[in-house]
């Protein structure tokens, strides 16, 4: 078996693991958590795999082909390929994807080592996983549009991943009759619901920063996204851009990468700011993805274009004198996420 083989072959059984996970659902939610759980490591894997297959074994200095190729090995944690995927890959699993995905670990390790008795019949219980399972799917689902060149040959089992996806989400319609009063007050208070992209349900309620930048929270299945919109780069059509810079245009299908996002939103702000003759509207670099000029003053708030975090403020490095998201109290000395300050300065000399 080559390289590529082992890639279709692995990307090919998390896909039927998935397909397994929705259809047993019903009848059996335990192997559901684990088999989701498991489809959801194996893509991480096969997109290590890509780089090497030795990244996916444990310790990659001893690994061996015979016995990888015969299954005996140990393999990589879910931490260890976000690791490896960012050290190796350049490929950051951002937080918010990666915090569902151990979230269904955390509860796929929990089936495994206690007996849940009757989990079959109660529907709250069951509720909860289809919630788990719809949030990890939004974030799975991103990596694999992100990671397309790599999975290409797998677009029809993605596309009837996300089918069967929403009709995996029927689980929650009692939960979503359950909650009407509390969508009808959120529109009453002009807070009008939207769909869930994780869910589908017109259940995430909107919290509009300002005008370009909305928080939604759904109350269906818990999911939590930051929505920007903004022009599209490639065909001036207004697209809206959900967590995490990397979105594909509705209208043109263009790719829309994080500069944009930042571009599009300092252009708005820098505009007003130079108008004003205000001093301090320069991009800040991020302290939580070390985004460098990604950060962008909104002026209620400042609003990072690549890994879309929030902060109310900025403080500037001692040492280089760039406005960081980040604590600068000992940045003379020991600089930033962008520079080693004085001590770096004086180890070059
Ligand atoms: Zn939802
Ligand atoms: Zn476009
Ligand atoms: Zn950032
Ligand atoms: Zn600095």
């Amino acid at each position: 078996m080559n390289q590529k083989q082992i890639f279709n072959s692995l990307a090919k059984n998390a896909f039927d693991f998935l397909k397994q996970a929705i259809e047993e659902f019903d009848r059996s939610p335990k192997y559901s958590v684990i088999h989701f759980c498991a489809a959801v490591e194996m893509i991480l894997k096969a997109r290590l795999m890509v780089e090497h297959w030795s990244l996916i074994v444990s310790k990659p200095e001893q690994a061996n082909i015979d016995k990888f190729i015969s299954g005996s090995f140990i393999s990589v944690t879910m931490e260890e390929s976000r690791l490896r995927l960012r050290d190796i890959a350049k490929e950051e699993i951002p937080d918010d994807a990666f915090n569902s995905f151990r979230e269904l670990a955390n509860h796929r390790n929990k089936m495994i080592h206690f007996f849940h008795s009757g989990i079959d019949k109660n529907e709250q219980a069951k509720a909860k996983i289809v919630a788990e399972h719809c949030r990890a799917w939004f974030y799975l689902h991103q990596l694999l549009e992100k990671w397309d060149a790599y999975f290409k040959g797998f677009r029809g089992e993605v596309s009837k991943a996300n089918r069967a996806m929403k009709s995996h989400s029927k689980y929650l319609s009692a939960k979503f009759k359950v909650l009407k009063p509390e969508l009808d007050a959120a529109r009453n208070a002009g807070n009008v619901p939207q769909k869930c992209n994780a869910c589908n349900f017109k259940a995430a309620i909107p919290d509009h920063l300002d005008q370009q930048i909305t928080n939604l929270t759904c109350i269906v299945c818990d999911h939590i996204e930051t929505q920007v919109e903004i022009e599209c780069p490639h065909c001036s059509q207004q697209v809206v851009v959900a967590s995490e810079g990397f979105a594909t245009c509705w209208n043109c299908g263009g790719k829309i990468e994080p500069e944009h996002v930042v571009y599009a939103l300092t252009d708005g702000a820098a505009h007003i700011a130079i108008a004003d003759g205000e001093n301090g509207w320069e991009n800040a670099n991020c302290a939580n993805c070390d985004g460098y000029h990604t950060v962008v003053n909104r002026s209620n708030f400042y609003f990072c274009g690549n890994c879309f975090d929030i902060s109310d403020h900025v403080e500037y490095c001692g040492w280089c004198n760039e406005p960081n998201t980040g604590d600068m109290e000992h940045s003379y000395g020991s600089g930033c996420n962008h520079c080693d300050g004085r001590m770096g300065w004086e180890k070059d000399d």
